[in-house]
């Protein structure tokens, strides 16, 4: 008997992509298949992070049952438990699943009858999902869920508290990586600097043990909150395995945004850290949301101005989304679409330059790990995480190079390697 084929539509964040892949991995009695117009079960991975994130999954499910009436549609991911409900009583897909329920997904796509199966909040994969890029630099998820509670943010309430992947199966999966030749680990979740916590471990903690295992050699970290980088984790800075750069996450430079988003960081705080991390030589990146409720003209001013002062080299700016059932979203007042975007842009302008500067002061000793290749032009990133071409007649992927002199273009470095 032929077996029923499985169409998996994933949105959102690279923690959504990673589920999928768990589900994937455990699909035994179906085939998986790429072409959603022949798929019996169509599986939607879903996001729910913004208002708009809902509609177009609700856009998505609307159309794909449209082009391929007879398939199931089954939604699963983070919009599973804000509108699962909903959508299942509105009878717009099959079944529902939440993240629980992954690992069990080859016995539920058996099931015959519509299901709501939403499980809980508190369930941790048992397997450690990896994602590569090349063969040399692996992503590893390490943790799940976040208690912070941020206004702005839904993630708390649709994938529960922090929750630590096990220790021992995290450093299983580095060996069977770095035995394989990976250098380059980058340790992610949703908020990664939370890991240990519950297991009476800490970040510190698992980058030495990390750091012990053979091929190892270089350790990110995707992201961290300010108040996360204690003294234990500030010993590790001048480990030659710790990339130099830091993605530290403080959403904002002014105390009255910082305090209507709940946040638990204050542009005090955060500048005595950052000069800190830039006196070890560390390249800093940071999230930013621009356009928050209640970001007027002078918060805004006020912002810009500080984060001139900032050792700030890299940026994710986010121009600000509403999302229901989130306390920003009945906040006041609310910021013009268009006046966030020329803040956003703003911003980006001013780290982009600062960037520039780094690179300019940075552009000996860069040891780049080559990931692709392009008509004889070889790209990686170094170890402040800013992007390096080099043309070359050898083969260089994979490889790990040093680069002196690079030359300092627009956005990127550029180098020959003899
Ligand atoms: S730290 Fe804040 S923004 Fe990040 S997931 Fe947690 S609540 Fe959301």
């Amino acid at each position: 008997m032929n077996k029923q084929k499985v169409y998996f539509k994933t949105f959102g964040c690279r923690t959504n992509q990673f589920d999928t892949q768990v589900m994937m991995s455990k699909l035994k009695d179906f085939d998986l298949t790429l072409n959603e117009d022949e798929a019996d079960v169509i599986m939607v991975n879903s996001c729910t992070v913004t208002n708009g994130a809902d509609s177009s999954v609700r856009a998505y499910i609307n159309g794909s049952k449209r082009k391929n009436p007879d398939a199931k549609v089954i939604l699963a991911g983070c919009g599973s438990h804000s509108k699962g409900e909903s959508l299942f009583e509105d009878k717009k897909v099959f079944g529902v699943m939440g993240h629980s329920e992954k690992e069990k997904i080859n016995e539920i796509l058996k099931i015959e009858k519509p299901f709501y199966q939403i499980g809980d909040l508190k369930h941790i994969d048992s397997s450690i999902v990896d994602e590569f890029i090349g063969k040399s630099r692996a992503f590893i998820k390490i943790q799940e869920g976040c208690n912070f509670r941020c206004s702005y943010c839904i993630i708390p309430s649709v994938r529960g508290d922090a929750r630590s992947h096990k220790e021992e199966n995290i450093l299983l999966q580095i060996e069977k990586l770095a035995s394989n030749g990976f250098g380059e680990f980058i340790l992610t979740g949703t908020n990664v600097g939370s890991y240990g916590q519950d297991q009476n471990s800490s970040m510190a903690k698992l980058l030495k043990k990390m750091s012990q295992i053979r091929g190892v050699r270089r350790i990110r970290i995707g992201s961290l909150e300010p108040i996360q980088i204690d003294d234990e984790f500030k010993e590790l800075l001048k480990e030659p395995w710790m990339a130099k750069h830091l993605h530290i996450a403080l959403q904002h430079t002014s105390d009255k945004m910082l305090k209507l988003m709940n946040r638990r960081n204050n542009f005090k705080s955060d500048t005595i850290l950052l000069e800190e991390l830039a006196s070890y030589g560390y390249a800093l990146g940071t999230d930013y949301i621009v356009g928050h409720p209640g970001e007027d003209e002078k918060e805004w001013k006020e912002a810009i101005e500080r984060v001139k002062f900032l050792p700030l080299t890299h940026i994710h700016a986010f121009s600000y989304s509403k999302r229901d059932n989130t306390a920003s979203a009945t906040m006041k007042p609310e910021i013009k679409g268009n006046i966030a975007k020329e803040r956003h842009r703003e911003l980006t302008a001013l780290i982009k330059e600062k960037n520039f500067e780094f690179r300019k002061e940075h552009a000996d000793n860069l040891e780049v790990l080559i990931e692709q290749e392009y008509k004889g032009v070889y790209s990686g990133y170094d170890q402040y995480f800013n992007k390096l071409e080099v043309t070359s007649e050898e083969d260089l992927k994979a490889n790990w190079i040093t680069i002196n002199h690079a030359t300092i273009k627009g956005n990127k470095n550029v180098a020959n390697y003899q």
